[in-house]
């Protein structure tokens, strides 16, 4: 296979290209186009990662392929849309996403207080390992419910999770 540059590169391996194209139901990932007719773009450009990896692949169609080449879809955005396949793809609310990153964000060893009652708003989060929940020992009971909180953290696997999403990076 040939690049734009002319440079030959060997294909994006059909499990990795399988997954790029159903994680965007086989149509140009940004949403406002979803044409039919879908190339795999590398968001970082091949010249530069040499790499085809999932999280740098995005399914676009040619024109928003062109625009993109052309930097008129800068890389950031196109993170934020596969981003946001992601979130449909993987099924996290927006709450979970919001907790999930406020956590990144803070030093190991802090956390949010969290009730342990209400895990369930964050079920999905606790399922994948991203997060987890420390009991505090003290506190109330009232009808069996406790008055303090507990405190939910971040796990290594939800910061890499966060971090893979690279959306630091431009
Ligand atoms: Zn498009």
């Amino acid at each position: 296979m040939t690049d734009s540059t002319g440079e030959t590169r060997p294909p994006i391996p059909a499990d990795i290209r399988r997954r790029v194209l159903v994680e965007a139901g086989h149509r140009c990932a940004i949403p406002t186009c979803r044409y039919i007719e879908v190339d795999v773009h590398h968001i970082v450009p091949w010249a530069q990662c040499q790499a085809h990896e999932y999280d740098n692949l995005i399914a676009l169609c040619p024109n928003c392929h062109r625009r993109a080449d052309r930097g008129e879809i800068d890389r950031k955005s196109l993170r934020l849309y596969k981003l946001n396949l992601r979130f449909a793809h993987d099924k996290f609310s927006q709450l979970e996403m919001d907790v999930l990153f406020q956590l990144a964000t803070m030093q190991p060893g802090y956390g949010i207080p969290w009730l342990s009652y209400q895990t369930i708003f964050l079920k999905r989060l606790f399922d994948s390992d991203y997060i987890f929940l420390h009991e505090t020992q003290s506190g109330m009971w009232t009808d069996g419910i406790k008055s303090n909180p507990d405190y939910i953290g971040v796990t290594d696997k939800g910061r890499a999770f966060v971090s893979e999403l690279g959306l630091h990076e431009m």
